[in-house]
């Protein structure tokens, strides 16, 4: 049984750990505004999610940036076995089953990780590469590929961008054509994340000639099959503890049952499986934020200039107050999002949102942090200088600030209809 359960059991339902945290950096927010989505049972997942970063992760995150890779079977082995990379995946592939708002909490804690690199990889394996394949998937494939993937065994990757198409997802040029039972295919993908250490790809591909929303498959691909090139390791302004690939593919055969659920929908399936990366990706700022804000803190009460403390400017200490400020107004949405979601609702609309202002919001604190930090917050020496270039992704990966804007007008009905 996962670490996280037993300790539910043995310390008992109304215990809020949250509230025991001692050697934490700041928990700003823990009193007074999270129980709102969170109980009891979600701080012990995230408690017990800590003691593995605080043991197993952080101690090694320098080692990783330098190395500019992460050892993602090791560290996924050490996840799968406490739990934590099924949370929300059904049981009889080894995943907890619990509803959405815990996969939040844990998405939550990964931002206590001292990069952004290793939250992001994981991400890729529990919220971007494997939930079409969780709520659509055949059993053959559950068992194949989600099962070990959820026990960290496996890692995965997921491949939908490309040289030619980022943004525009409908524009992908890889095909995968019919052979008797097989597909076979020929394109390439591009900023695959966890690309050079994955064992499986979820990868989008165009299946027919029809209509470019409804020709696309989202398919379960061996990165051992014959065809498949590690063309490219990219190197990276920020990220450096996660592993990019470009991907090339020529000739790949997979058989067809390899397709996850229908033939031909792969598009919709994809645009589903992007409300959780959003998600995500709104939730894994915010201890980046606030631990950026407390380490700001700190730093400038240290730091003396002109006979006083940096934070006594008014200027220092009003600033970083209204990051906080705009902090929890980020994180009240995010858990409206997950409440809502996790109710089945369709959060498309809010969660593109808070991916926007997530991707806005870091950009700007981590930047505005690092200018009360002088000359050292322009060093590698100190955290803020790496969340500054790290969070700059959030704006671009996962469906650009534009993007998100776009499906907000789209939802509005104030988007412009494009001339053909
Ligand atoms: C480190 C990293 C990891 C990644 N991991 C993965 C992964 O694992 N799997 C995967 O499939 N992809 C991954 N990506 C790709 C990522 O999702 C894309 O980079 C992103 O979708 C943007 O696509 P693009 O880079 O092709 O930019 P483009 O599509 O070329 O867009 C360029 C810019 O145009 C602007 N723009 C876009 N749309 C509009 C609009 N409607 N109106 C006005 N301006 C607009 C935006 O500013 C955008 O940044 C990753 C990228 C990076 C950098």
């Amino acid at each position: 049984m996962a670490v996280w359960m037993t300790l539910i059991k043995k310390l008992g339902r109304s215990l809020c750990i949250a509230r025991h945290f001692s050697n934490s950096k700041a928990l700003l927010q823990s009193s007074e505004c999270d129980d709102i989505v969170y109980g009891p049972e979600h701080w012990q997942l995230r408690y017990s999610l800590r003691k593995i970063i605080e043991k197993d992760i952080n101690p090694h995150v320098d080692e990783w940036e330098a190395q500019r890779k992460f050892p993602a079977h090791k560290v996924f082995k050490i996840l799968g076995d406490n739990g934590f990379l099924g949370v929300n995946k059904p049981k009889e592939y080894g995943g907890l089953e619990l509803d959405y708002t815990y996969s939040i909490a844990v998405a939550e804690e990964l931002g206590n990780i001292n990069c952004g690199g290793v939250p992001m990889a994981i991400g890729v394996q529990t919220d971007m590469a494997t939930p079409a394949l969780a709520r659509f998937g055949s059993d053959f494939l559950k068992r194949e590929f989600l099962a070990p993937s959820i026990a960290g065994d496996s890692v995965a990757c997921l491949g939908v961008s490309e040289v030619g198409s980022g943004s525009d997802v409908a524009s992908i040029q890889t095909r995968a054509s019919r052979k008797g039972d097989d597909l076979i295919l020929n394109g390439g993908k591009m900023w695959t994340t966890n690309g050079t250490q994955a064992d499986w790809m979820c990868c989008l591909a165009n299946t027919s000639d029809g209509k470019s929303h409804f020709n696309k498959s989202l398919i379960c691909l061996p990165m051992k099959t014959p065809g498949v090139t590690v063309a490219k390791e990219i190197q990276k302004l920020g990220m450096w503890s996660s592993d990019t690939a470009q991907i090339f593919l020529d000739d790949v055969r997979v058989p067809r049952s390899h397709i996850i659920g229908e033939e031909g929908q792969g598009f919709t399936y994809q645009m589903l499986q992007f409300q959780e990366e959003r998600i995500f990706a709104a939730a894994a700022v915010l201890m980046p934020i606030e631990n950026m804000i407390s380490e700001t803190i700190k730093y400038t009460i240290e730091r003396k200039i002109f006979g006083q403390p940096v934070l006594n400017f008014q200027v220092v200490h009003f600033t970083l107050a209204e990051l906080a400020a705009e902090l929890e107004m980020l994180r009240s949405a995010t858990y409206r999002a997950v409440a809502l979601y996790a109710k089945g609702q369709d959060v498309t609309k809010l969660a593109s949102m808070c991916k926007l202002k997530a991707g806005r919001l870091v950009r700007e604190a981590t930047d505005k942090c690092l200018q009360y930090w002088g000359g050292m917050g322009f060093t590698e020496d100190v955290i803020i200088s790496r969340f500054y270039r790290d969070m700059r992704l959030i704006s671009i990966g996962g469906g650009a600030d534009e993007v998100m804007l776009s499906i907000i007008c789209k939802l509005m009905n104030t988007l412009p209809k494009t001339k053909k």
